[in-house]
């Protein structure tokens, strides 16, 4: 019999299935929770894989709904939202489950090994952290809290759309049109009363277009303080978010929401982030002062806000501009996969065997992946393009490694799912070289997952990984993309076979660091701006009083007062990212800094890479990644790799 599941999804009878293996469940919840002697063995395993099992029937058609899109898809999986919501929901809040969870804890402790002991602790503190542990008072007023903040949240997004919506900036002059792209000038063509005009709005790809190659300064200061003044009622909306997320976070016994927030993080304490931030701050100013100047130097003015963008693009095009067409048949795609697998095997001693399997599109593969010759997982890989699919990459996990009730091993099996340009008969898929990074990073995340040796499922892979971590892996295989030595291993001309010059790889390079200091110097002031905002409650100016104070130090050009960059902040009002915006820095740093260890010790030849191997990826979600960064690295990661990864002196 195949380890693996069959890839399966019946549209038409989901709904009634679903309904049945729920009810299954509830009545099995019951039975286990009436046990006299509860352990991990008879309670605790099988709710795990009880839910295990419920993502193997439910995965498939999530996927579909993504890959292959249809109405069918669309309404089964409307119709089963509601009622999987329902039932976690429920799950959730069964503080039966939550005692039991904790006396199993306290007395098996010393039999208990560490995968068992998190999968514990992690279910306490998800119980903890909604509250279901409290009385019925503190829950009753968690409750109306959770609704009002989503309900802020919601009405922050609407107020910013409409205001995007709402603005549009007429140009009649084709003078002013000058220097854009054809497809955006096309892009923004429209007839009035059998004139030919212009129209420009806050949406990102024409606002962007326009503040980027739009030569009128008058009119790109016009779009930019549109921009950045949308949705002035949100400073409101902010403020009771604010107060709320504070009170929240007091009635679970956290002193303020950072605090919350970090309880689910790989980061230790408040400190820890802000000296993280600050350290990345203090280092990457005098590079991005040196880039202004450069960009000063080409400009026949003192540059504000709004003509950054429009400079770098000059600046670029001179120096730093990178043709995708030179570029795209040095990636054709079938050589590039089979690269990255030949890339795989040298590194971690990999081994990926297509496999003959009826999937959902003919385009989609599956293989069996080795790992030194023992059949560890299988992945899915559906890379093209497509009208039915959801735009964007990702990885999706299905199966997570564990020992299932019965005491036998289940391995794992991920999708991988990409937007490349499709291949014909005719035409084979070139890939831009982003689109290699990209494939390199979805399979960053696909290897933490399926290489997992964890026996419980629920820490197992990706499971249980926190939130400021899980980008790590990801970002890691990500670098390797920009590498000479992995390169050439599968960048060649897929006409003449001339394998890519050192010349167009260093270009490469070049233009991803273009500037690059400047950016970190954005999404520093972004980081901290938000942690610090959450760590006491701040209200109407004092919020931008925090917002001011930080830029003295972070914006080498003064912003307008116009500027209520806050009122647009959705990340963090109506995104999952409140107190975590710096998440995305911190998993860069670890990511650079392995990766740095990794290539300084010859890449293949790399002890790092092998202990890399056996501890992040084998041992997934079953530590806290500070743990297992320790393990591998021995001590704190060091900022610096990433500034050198940025090109930052
Ligand atoms: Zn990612």
């Amino acid at each position: 019999m195949s380890k693996f599941l069959k890839f399966h999804c019946d549209l038409d009878n989901f709904i009634t299935d679903l309904t049945k293996k729920l009810e299954k469940n509830n009545k099995q919840v019951e039975i286990l929770l009436k046990q006299e002697n509860k352990s991990y063995a008879n309670f605790v395993k099988p709710l795990e894989m009880m839910d295990e099992y419920l993502e193997h029937f439910f995965t498939p058609l999530s996927h579909l709904n993504a890959v292959n899109n249809s109405e069918k898809t669309q309404e089964v999986y409307t119709d089963s939202l509601p009622i999987i919501t329902q039932y976690s929901t429920q799950l959730s809040q069964n503080i039966n489950i939550y005692n039991a969870y904790k006396n199993i804890l306290e007395k098996e402790n010393d039999s208990l090994n560490y995968e068992q002991k998190r999968v514990l602790e992690l279910n306490i503190l998800h119980f903890e952290l909604s509250g279901a542990h409290l009385d019925e008072k503190t829950k009753t007023r968690l409750q109306e809290i959770n609704i009002k903040k989503s309900e802020l949240s919601n009405n922050f997004s609407q107020n910013l759309l409409d205001a995007t919506n709402a603005y549009e900036y007429i140009i009649t002059d084709e003078e002013d049109l000058k220097g854009l792209p054809q497809s955006e000038i096309e892009n923004a063509k429209f007839q009035d009363n059998g004139i030919i005009k212009y129209k420009f709005t806050l949406q990102m790809p024409s606002y962007i277009a326009y503040i980027t190659y739009g030569k009128n300064r008058e009119i790109r200061e016009e779009l930019y303080r549109a921009y950045v003044s949308r949705a002035p009622q949100n400073a409101q909306i902010i403020d009771e978010l604010l107060r709320l997320r504070n009170e929240m976070s007091k009635l679970l016994g956290f002193d303020n929401y950072a605090e919350f927030s970090l309880a689910t993080k790989m980061a230790q304490d408040k400190d820890s982030v802000i000296n993280f931030l600050e350290d990345l701050l203090d280092n990457t100013i005098p590079q991005a002062k040196n880039e202004l100047h450069e960009l000063q130097t080409i400009a026949p003015y003192t540059l504000q806000s709004h003509d950054t963008s429009y400079y770098a693009e000059v600046l670029k095009k001179e120096h730093y501009d990178i043709d995708e067409e030179e570029y795209r048949p040095y990636f054709e795609q079938k050589n590039v996969v089979e690269g990255m697998f030949t890339f795989l095997n040298k590194l971690f001693n990999l081994t990926c065997k297509k496999i003959d399997e009826q999937l959902w599109h003919e385009k989609a593969y599956a293989y069996d992946v080795y790992e030194n010759n023992i059949l560890k997982a299988r992945i899915y890989l559906d890379l093209e393009a497509r009208e039915s699919k959801r735009g964007g990459a990702w990885m999706h996990n299905w199966q997570a490694h564990c020992i299932d009730e019965r005491g036998e091993e289940q391995l794992a099996s991920a999708f991988v799912v990409c937007n490349f340009p499709p291949s014909s008969k005719k035409n084979p898929s070139l890939l831009r070289h982003d689109d290699v990074v990209t494939l390199f990073h979805e399979t960053g995340h696909t290897l933490h997952h399926i290489l997992s040796k964890v026996n419980e499922n629920e820490v197992s892979g990706v499971n249980g990984v926190e939130w400021d971590a899980v980008e790590f892996p990801s970002q890691f295989l990500e670098n390797f993309a920009y590498e000479p030595k992995v390169l050439k291993i599968f960048a060649k001309h897929y006409k003449t076979n001339e394998i890519i010059s050192d010349a167009m790889i260093n270009k490469l390079v070049k233009s991803k660091n273009f500037l690059s200091a400047m950016g970190m110097l954005r999404q520093l002031e972004f980081s901290l701006f938000d942690f610090k905002l959450h760590t006491k409650v701040y209200q109407g100016a004092e919020v931008q009083n925090l917002l001011d104070t930080l830029r003295e130090k972070t914006a080498l050009i003064k912003p307008a007062k116009y500027n209520k960059f806050q009122n647009g902040f959705a990340h963090i009002f109506s995104g999952g990212y409140a107190a975590g915006y710096y998440s995305y820095k911190w998993a860069e740093v670890l990511s650079a800094d392995v990766f740095y260890a990794v290539m300084d010790e010859g890449v293949f030849t790399s002890d790092t890479a092998k202990q890399y191997q056996n501890i992040i990826l084998h041992k997934g979600g079953s530590k806290s990644m500070q743990e297992l960064f320790h393990e591998l690295m021995n001590r704190d990661a060091n900022t610096k790799q990433l500034l050198r990864l940025n090109g930052i002196k």
